[in-house]
């Protein structure tokens, strides 16, 4: 059953908070804006007569939920569409018997940890943001540092209400090939009108943090393989004198009988700062990074256990420091995140040169494990080495340098996230993604019309044009 918030029917003249209203939409990485028509339904029931206005007027290209806009493409616009905001389908209830939360599409992971933690109970996976949706997060099937032990955002939910093509309000649970396609699906399988999702009891909402800098790429590897804490991510720095040296990190939740005492935090970050509009994006070249990663390396020590952290400190840094993608200037950045199945980790030196090659700098560079691979078809992580790239738009040479690397990807027999997309082409997507056709059957079958539509979905080849 959905959060009581959300039954409420629809009253009055209106079917949202406001009327539709013309609106420019990007991803995080700020690429190229797309104009649709946005509207911010605060109810299962207005989100239905949203879908209805939809099929009467007739005049819009397709209709697309959008959560927090933290996907880096273009995964959550739709040019000439209606796109239908959820940040108002709010409201949670946690069933402690259980162990579950039940949650509006429009919470986000930060409001659920904000409450949650203090009552004893986490949500098992978080990316690294906290400003992420539900919805969002049950459409990218979103992993956090602990894929490992314990896989995708989608293997806690038990079941989700979801807004289907003919309008129906459906109830679905794992098991149905729909709740499958629907996991990573990127919204092209209905509206995520609600969650009821696991949790895990805390007892505290601190971290006990080993770190380890280490030298290159293999020491990496190795460190991330090491025994420790579940929540794992190497930081890379590839414009240093042994492009792959980093720093490791291994985290686990800390019992609160361990908490020392005097010890605060909490469960989410407030922004400290924030980069202000007129930043000029000429401050950003590889040697300033290179000189910031210099410091942040020799910053870092050598080798230290159970250094204890507030989560949110922890899992959430970049959030301290507000609207960074500004930091890239007016062309904004590409995040390039791919995963190789162990035994290709040649692969990523492989990538790695491409880019040194093409002359593209990676400012930011993250190195995680996964575990197995779920039963969603779109599902991005597979058993393997995942490595995201911060690349700027504006480099020179980017893009053939990336269908290079997606060839090398797809080689080795792995694949592009599509959360973070804003370039990849129709072919790459086949050779990345081999269930693709049982993904598209589901999703035909659901939505014969093509209602449920994006720019990525058009510019992929995820749905026909
Ligand atoms: C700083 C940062 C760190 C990140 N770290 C990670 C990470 O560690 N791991 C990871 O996996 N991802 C990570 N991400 C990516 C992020 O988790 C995903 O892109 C996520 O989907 C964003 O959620 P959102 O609410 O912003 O959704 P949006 O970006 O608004 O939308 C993303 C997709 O979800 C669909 N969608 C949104 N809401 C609904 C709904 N109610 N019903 C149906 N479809 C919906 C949209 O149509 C779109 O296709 C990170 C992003 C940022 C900015």
């Amino acid at each position: 059953m959905p959060p009581v918030e959300l039954l409420a029917p629809v009253s009055g003249p209106g079917v949202a908070a406001s009327p539709p209203a013309l609106g420019r939409l990007h991803g995080w990485g700020g690429g190229p804006p797309a104009t649709g028509w946005l509207l911010r339904p605060d109810r299962a029931a207005a989100v239905r007569a949203a879908l209805e206005m939809f099929r009467t007027r007739a005049i819009w290209t397709g209709v697309l939920a959008r959560g927090m806009g933290r996907s880096y493409g273009d995964a959550a616009q739709l040019g000439g569409g209606l796109v239908l905001e959820t940040a108002l389908l709010k409201g949670y209830e946690l069933d402690e018997r259980e162990g579950t939360v039940t949650a509006g599409a429009g919470v986000t992971i930060g409001e659920l940890l904000g409450g949650l933690v203090p009552a004893g109970w986490m949500v098992p996976v978080v990316p690294g943001t906290q400003h992420v949706s539900i919805g969002g997060a049950i459409a990218g099937d979103i992993h956090g540092k602990n894929h490992g032990s314990a896989g995708t955002f989608g293997a806690h939910v038990a079941e989700i209400g979801l807004l289907s093509a003919a309008g129906e309000e459906l109830a679905l649970a794992p098991g149905d090939p729909r709740f499958a396609a629907t996991l990573g699906g990127m919204g092209l399988t209905g509206v995520i009108l609600w969650a009821r999702i696991r949790l895990r009891a805390v007892s505290s909402p601190f971290l006990a943090v080993d770190t380890d800098r280490v030298d290159d790429l293999d020491g990496a590897l190795a460190a991330l393989r090491a025994p420790g804490g579940p929540h794992r991510v190497a930081w890379l720095d590839l414009l240093g004198p042994r492009p792959g040296r980093g720093i490791v990190t291994r985290a686990e939740h800390l019992p609160g009988a361990d908490v020392p005492a005097g010890a605060r935090g909490a469960a989410t970050v407030a922004a400290r700062a924030t980069v202000p509009p007129w930043w000029p994006s000429t401050l950003l070249v590889p040697r300033a990074v290179a000189a910031f990663n210099e410091f942040r390396f020799r910053r870092a020590p050598r080798r230290e256990r159970g250094r204890v952290e507030p989560i949110g400190r922890h899992m959430f840094p970049l959030d301290a420091l507000a609207a960074w993608p500004r930091l890239y200037g007016r062309s904004g950045f590409v995040q390039y995140q791919l995963v190789v199945p162990y035994g290709a980790e040649s692969m990523l030196n492989a990538v790695i040169d491409q880019l040194r090659r093409a002359s593209v700098p990676a400012y930011l560079t993250v190195l995680k494990d996964f575990g197995p691979a779920n039963d969603a078809p779109l599902s991005f992580p597979l058993a393997g080495w995942t490595v995201a790239f911060d690349l700027p738009r504006a480099a020179p040479g980017i893009a053939p340098a990336l269908d290079r690397c997606d060839a090398l990807v797809a080689q080795a027999g792995g694949r592009v996230y599509l959360s973070k997309d804003a370039r990849m082409r129709p072919d790459a997507l086949r050779a990345m993604y081999p269930r693709l056709e049982e993904w598209r059957a589901v999703r035909d079958r659901a939505d014969p019309d093509g209602v449920w539509r994006s720019d990525l979905a058009l510019r992929t080849g995820l749905v026909p044009p």
